[in-house]
Order: structure tokens, then C-alpha cells, then sequence
């Protein structure tokens, strides 16, 4: 394993830890972890792991939680509202 992938490893890492922190924490703290996660994303260019990628609006970086997004689906396709921002996002079924 080279360097780089050991960082990218740690930046996985730090990711997990910052979500499963915000899903305890409180709006504001959650919404700090979700940018703090997209730095350190973009710092070491990993993907977003996939159970995180619908837990936050991409536009707004607000952290979703019951009363930050709504969920609906419609056309085999999962539909996220943030509140926050009206921002719409569409997960395809798979
Ligand atoms: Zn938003």
C-alpha cells in the first residue's frame, strides 16, 4: 500500500467518523461535520461513500434529518427535498 492510499484510507476514515458523529449531534454540529467531510473529500479526492451520499444536500451542504429533507418516491425514483434549500435531488431505484 503506497502513501497515497494510506491517506486516502484515513480520509475514508475521518468521513465515517464525521457522519456517524453528526447523526447524534444537533443541526448545527451535524452541518459542520458535513462540510468539514466535503474538505477533507476534495483535499484527497475520494468518493463520497455511498450510505453517505443522500444524508446531506449537496447544494446547501445542510445535514438531512427528519425535519432538513423530505423524502418521497415517484417514477421508480427516490425523491429528496431540502428544506433548507429546495434543492431536489433523484436517487434511481436499483
Ligand atoms: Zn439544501
Amino acid at each position: 500500500m503506497g502513501d497515497k492510499s494510506k491517506l486516502k484510507t484515513r480520509a475514508l476514515e475521518r468521513i465515517h467518523i464525521l457522519f456517524s458523529n453528526a447523526a447524534k449531534a444537533d443541526q448545527k454540529t451535524a452541518n459542520r461535520a458535513v462540510k468539514l467531510a466535503r474538505t477533507i473529500q476534495t483535499k484527497f479526492k475520494v468518493r463520497m461513500p455511498e450510505q453517505f451520499r443522500y444524508r446531506f444536500c449537496k447544494h446547501c451542504l445542510t445535514y438531512w434529518n427528519s425535519t432538513t429533507v423530505r423524502i418521497r418516491t415517484r417514477n421508480g425514483k427516490v425523491v429528496f427535498l431540502c428544506r433548507v434549500c429546495k434543492h431536489i435531488r433523484r436517487k434511481p431505484y436499483r
